[in-house]
């Protein structure tokens, strides 16, 4: 098992405070990588680090704002000495019909979904160069492959995850740095526990379209995340694998 092997490794994961980036997180602690979470709430940054338990800290900040990016990437470097592992996770939504946006709106789904990502990524990028590897992973979603008619902005911001994945995995396979992205299903989160409230019939809706017959768990993700984090993917680049319990490979 030494391929997903995470021992001395260190791993950023935004949005690692709750929902999926928690689920991932605590994965990669389980597989011996020591993990900076990166969220706003500080409330929920301190109940994180208690249910991680292993060496872990919080970078308190906004991916929104660039200088406290490269500040998250700089307090990980300090703490553990590197960072080997990205897990770009920080999302959002706003749900409704297109027709019903502010360009506000827009902007805001747009920068914390992709522009983040992106910014993520390049302040990231030159302390893994430094060190000669890296793993970064970005999440997609459905959206980043069937249209949402009541997440227009959503769907946009996803499709481009996976694009921008591609194109980043192609510029730094050199760098022997992977990029891959995960397409999580339905997972029960507090995004999604926002679409049941407002949609009540959605909970139902996605246990029958999904062939798994359930929703998913953060913990769901962990194990993806640790395959795209350790050496037994150091061949797999640019990919966008779903974690979906085959909704996406089924009519219905
Ligand atoms: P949650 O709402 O549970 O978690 C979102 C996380 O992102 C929180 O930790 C939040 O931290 C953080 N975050 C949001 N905005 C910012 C910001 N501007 N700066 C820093 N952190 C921020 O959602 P999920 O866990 O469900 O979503 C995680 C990712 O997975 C998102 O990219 C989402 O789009 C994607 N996804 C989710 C699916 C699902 O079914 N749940 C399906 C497909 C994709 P804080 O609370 O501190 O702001």
């Amino acid at each position: 098992m030494n391929l997903f092997d995470l021992k001395g490794k260190t791993a950023l994961v935004t949005g690692g405070n709750g929902g999926i980036g928690l689920g991932i997180a605590r994965g990669l602690a389980q597989a011996g990588a020591r993990v900076a979470i990166a969220g706003r709430n500080e409330a929920k940054n301190q109940a994180a680090l208690k249910a991680i338990g292993a060496p872990a800290i919080a970078v308190s900040g906004d991916v929104n704002d660039a200088a406290a990016v490269k500040r998250m990437v700089t307090e990980t470097v300090q703490a553990f000495g590197g960072l080997d592992i990205l897990v770009a996770n920080a999302g959002i939504n706003i749900r409704k019909p297109p027709q019903d946006y502010a360009l506000e709106e827009w902007h805001r789904i747009m920068d914390t979904n992709l522009t983040s990502v992106f910014a993520c990524c390049q302040a990231a990028y030159p302390e893994m160069k430094r060190r000669g590897a890296g793993k970064i992973v970005t999440i997609g979603s459905m959206t980043s492959l069937f249209g949402f008619d009541v997440g227009p902005v959503y769907a946009a911001s996803k499709g481009a995850v996976v694009q921008l994945t591609k194109s980043l995995a192609a510029a730094w396979a050199k760098d022997n740095i992977q990029v891959n992205s995960i397409l999580p299903g339905f997972i029960d989160t507090d995004l999604t526990r926002n679409l049941r409230r407002n949609f009540p019939e959605a909970h139902d809706r996605v246990v029958n379209r999904t062939p798994a017959r359930r929703w998913g768990d953060p913990a769901d993700l962990a194990g993806t995340a640790v395959f795209f984090c350790s050496r037994a993917s150091d061949f797999v680049t640019g990919t966008a694998l779903p974690v979906d319990g085959g909704f996406s490979s089924s009519m219905f």
